[in-house]
């Protein structure tokens, strides 16, 4: 039976999802305004195990995420780069695309555009409108905190207490500093950079919170099962999101599990691009670390955060080598009157411990005992050819689970040349050429050559 943690009700519960085995999950996605980087992909790759592990467990998944592909961050790097806000937005999506497809993330039913949503939008916002719970003003619609009782419940927040516990925008159209915006009137920039929208309050549009609650209600209707974004979300985006739907619809609870997720952390703060700390997704491709990434992610606990190092993910890339050189020996044994090697009890611990709040790290911990076991009975070879196959078979289900191919693609390149590239990575920002020069005939010396790309580098194998 699978239990998960809900941050509404603090506790991990059972899985139940509303309709049989109908799952509805939606999680916050990105806004494409610049590359997507590695922090950002950490909270996907959990969100793909979640939905893969219910598909695996029978249930039927429609995973929704929606793209804020209009924000003021859009209109920001629109002007910033002089393009069309779209251009902008669908550039790094697609990228985020590109590379969501090397990371493996498959489970995505649909991704929904605001832009493609400003109709559902504009309903809902007129419904609260029309019950009282949201103001207009200077043809700016507001949310009105105060009218919604619950709000702050989910992050454990006083309303009373919030205006003097969060940093909020002074904007003098609101009532409470706290009310927050869902039609935002157009500011007058070029319709180059600001894209507007013809609404009962004149042209503008949507603010941030509102089009998750108008997209997943498109889809899902005022209920469904699954919420999912990274824990820093959760105040003030998914408080807001609560806020308007249950308002709107006054069914509630609006979503029965909220599922948050921890953050990637380089040093001691969060990724992010507002510390300028971050390695995109397109650097970490370019180092061919993209299993090693996604194992990373897979055998860390979802709602632990990840104290990203190098160091880290040349451990988990050779864990994953460790896991595949086995696959390949497995393939190589042939002994016939050999010793029956039972995967059951491993594959009850494995499930055990996934069903538990997806505790894939104590789940790991029991392929790599299975491993032990069966390899001391290789090295003997007194491992039956029948288990082998066995064992392979039950390797190759885990290994579609998480997302992981047992069989690597791709050339893998040696960690030395990886630590070679990155110091010289180092060098060319600090514009030490000599010292980049002296590590680029390093990386020569080892058979493989190094491309300079706009925002990182590519490694190439010369031998
Ligand atoms: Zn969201």
């Amino acid at each position: 039976m699978l239990r998960i943690y809900n941050s509404r009700t603090r506790k991990k519960e059972v899985f139940k999802p509303r309709e049989g085995k109908k799952v509805r999950m939606f999680v916050c996605g990105i806004t494409p305004y610049d590359f997507a980087h590695i922090g950002n992909f950490k909270v996907f790759l959990n969100y793909d195990l979640l939905a893969r592990y219910l598909a695996h467990r029978g249930y039927k998944v429609f995973y929704l995420q929606n793209v804020t592909d209009v924000d003021d961050k859009i209109v920001n790097a629109a002007k910033a780069h002089n393009k069309n806000w779209k251009e902008i937005a669908d550039h790094y999506f697609n990228d985020f695309l590109a590379v969501c497809d090397a990371l493996h993330i498959t489970s995505v039913t649909t991704y929904a555009k605001a832009t493609e949503h400003i109709r559902d939008i504009i309903s809902q916002i007129s419904r609260l409108v029309e019950k009282g719970y949201a103001y207009e003003q200077n043809g700016s619609v507001y949310f009105e905190v105060n009218k919604f009782k619950n709000y702050g419940k989910l992050s454990g927040q006083n309303p009373a207490k919030l205006h003097t516990s969060v940093r909020l925008a002074p904007d003098a159209n609101k009532k409470h500093p706290y009310d927050f915006v869902l039609w935002k009137a157009r500011e007058g920039i070029d319709e180059k950079y600001e894209p507007s929208w013809d609404s009962p309050w004149g042209l503008g549009r949507p603010g941030w919170h509102i089009e998750d609650t108008a997209i997943s209600e498109h889809y899902f209707g005022p209920q469904y099962d699954i919420h999912g974004g990274a824990v820093e979300l959760k105040f003030p985006h998914h408080e807001a999101e609560i806020a308007q739907a249950e308002s709107a619809s006054g069914k509630k609870p609006f979503v029965k599990y909220w599922v948050h997720a921890g953050i990637l952390m380089l040093g001691k703060e969060k990724m992010s691009k507002s510390f300028g700390n971050v390695i995109t997704g397109k650097q970490m491709l370019a180092a061919r670390g993209q299993d090693a990434f996604r194992f990373l992610v897979a055998a860390t606990h979802y709602r632990s955060p990840i104290p990203y190092s190098e160091k880290l993910l040349a451990q988990a890339r050779t864990n994953l080598s460790r896991i595949r050189e086995f696959a390949r020996n497995l393939e190589k044994v042939t002994t016939k009157k050999g010793i029956e090697f039972s995967v059951a009890p491993y594959a009850k611990k494995f499930y055990a411990k996934m069903d538990d709040d997806l505790n894939a790290p104590a789940a790991f911990a029991a392929i790599f005992i299975l491993m032990r076991a069966a390899h001391k009975l290789m090295a003997k070879e007194k491992l039956s050819v029948d288990s082998a196959h066995a064992i392979l078979s039950f390797l190759e289900i885990i290994a579609s689970v998480i997302g992981v191919p047992l069989r690597e693609k791709e050339s893998v390149i040696p960690d030395r040349v990886l630590t070679l590239a990155n110091k010289r990575e180092k060098a060319r920002t600090e514009k030490n050429w000599v010292k980049a020069d002296a590590l680029r005939a390093e990386i020569e010396k080892e058979g493989y050559g190094i491309k300079d790309l706009a925002d990182g580098f590519e490694i190439i194998l010369k031998r």
